[in-house]
């Protein structure tokens, strides 16, 4: 069960390296309030995918291949506790205009954001938190990897697992994102059975993807943007990045492939939205 990993390449031993977006414009302000700052995902009517075997956390990779041309484009708000002297320094690990790009291309998304990114960025946090044009998941608070051997990540100790997404989810909340979506990214796509297993009973469906986009170091937006239109099919969930620092062409692949997709009759859609027509049946 780990093949889209294998298809990774260079995602995640950016792992330190990558970040997410960022935005200070506030169109939705919260119309409840702030659930407070625990470690669990908030009950929602979000959906998610039934458990595995024995409870085991349900892994999702893409929507169905036969209900309409969707896509849900997804991006990674990747940052480890030790970039934040870097941050601090001055580099930047979000993507305004890349937010902006989206908001004006009116192109639904799903950010998987760690805890870490979070506490650096919680202004963007919150705006893009109670934008519901996007929705916010989670990503680890560490963005350490849950196995070895994944992309030259630190690994996160199999007692801490747990841990480390509840405290994502709580610094998610603590940031001012109001409902974090009960979906959870493993860091460099990296997992296995005990990964899974480790995360039994939080409610999270783990997402994968089946299109990588390779904007991570990319520095060839039209390269990029051919990987992504020729890997789209019905149900596609694509992998891209939000840090500027790391993932540089982002925003200009967006611009590229939202309009073409849309010309071959494609429908840009949140995460949620195919795993809620997953759980209907393909
Ligand atoms: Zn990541």
């Amino acid at each position: 069960m780990i093949p889209p990993a294998r298809r990774l390449i260079a995602l995640c031993f950016l792992g330190a390296a990558l970040t997410a977006c960022g935005t200070a414009r506030q169109e939705h302000p919260a119309s409840s309030p702030a659930s407070p700052a625990t470690g669990s995902p908030a009950p929602s009517r979000a959906p998610v995918l039934a458990p595995g075997p024995g409870g085991l956390t349900p892994v999702f990779e893409h929507g169905p291949r036969t209900r309409g041309k969707t896509v849900a484009f997804t991006f990674d708000a990747d940052m480890t506790a030790d970039q934040g002297p870097r941050a601090a320094s001055g580099e930047r690990f979000d993507n305004p205009g890349l937010i902006r790009a989206l908001r004006e291309l009116k192109v639904p998304a799903t950010v998987f954001m760690t805890g870490s990114w979070a506490e650096q960025y919680p202004a963007e946090a919150r705006d893009l938190g109670r934008d519901p044009r996007f929705e916010v998941a989670n990503h680890s608070w560490s963005h350490y990897a849950f196995t070895a051997d994944c992309y030259g990540l630190p690994t996160v100790d199999a007692g801490r697992m747990r841990a480390d997404v509840e405290r994502a989810y709580a610094s998610l909340r603590a940031a001012g994102v109001p409902h974090p979506m009960p979906y959870f990214r493993f860091p460099g796509g990296c997992y296995d059975q005990r990964a899974l297993r480790a995360l039994s009973g939080l409610g999270v469906t783990a997402v994968q993807w089946d299109v990588v986009s390779g904007d991570a170091f990319a520095t060839d937006a039209d390269a990029v943007a051919r990987q992504v239109l020729d890997g789209v099919r019905p149900g596609s969930v694509v992998v891209l990045h939000c840090t500027r620092s790391a993932a540089p062409t982002t925003e200009q692949v967006v611009r590229t492939v939202v309009p073409e997709l849309r010309g071959r009759g494609y429908r840009f859609v949140k995460v949620s939205e195919l795993i809620g027509e997953t759980g209907t049946g393909r």
